[in-house]
């Protein structure tokens, strides 16, 4: 936990958000700027500053992240037309909020490649 961290004040619940799911290792909820109808994102309770900063010991909270996607995706039913899972890691890939984090995104012909 840092203290000036949003996502570390959301996983806290000092941060008002619009949670889709929470357990004891993961919180996820709607993205503030949507760029999809459904437009999720899903972090680790614990503050990691980026995938590039992840320790070995930390794969299985991303694995976790995985399997939790999967099951928002069928919750807000954007598995079947598909979906992305995203991460941004770094300044040159967008980066903004250096609390590692997964985009989930679904609900309209995302393209490929990204822009
Ligand atoms: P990134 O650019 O990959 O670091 O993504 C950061 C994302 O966090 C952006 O899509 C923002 O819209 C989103 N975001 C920032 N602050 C909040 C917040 N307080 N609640 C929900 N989403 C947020
Ligand atoms: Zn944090």
């Amino acid at each position: 936990m840092t203290t000036d961290c949003v996502f570390c004040k959301i996983a806290k619940g000092e941060l008002s958000a619009d949670v889709v799911y929470e357990d004891d290792k993961v919180m996820a909820f709607r993205d503030l700027n949507p760029q999809a109808p459904v437009h999720v994102l899903i972090i680790p309770k614990k503050h990691i500053p980026s995938l590039d900063s992840l320790w070995d010991e930390d794969a299985g909270v991303v694995g976790h992240i995985a399997i939790v996607a999967r099951d928002i995706a069928r919750k807000l039913e954007v598995h079947k037309g598909g979906y992305r899972l995203v991460n941004n890691c770094g300044e040159q890939a967008g980066q903004t909020v250096p609390h590692l984090h997964f985009h989930l995104l679904g609900g309209r012909n995302l393209g490929w490649p990204p822009g």
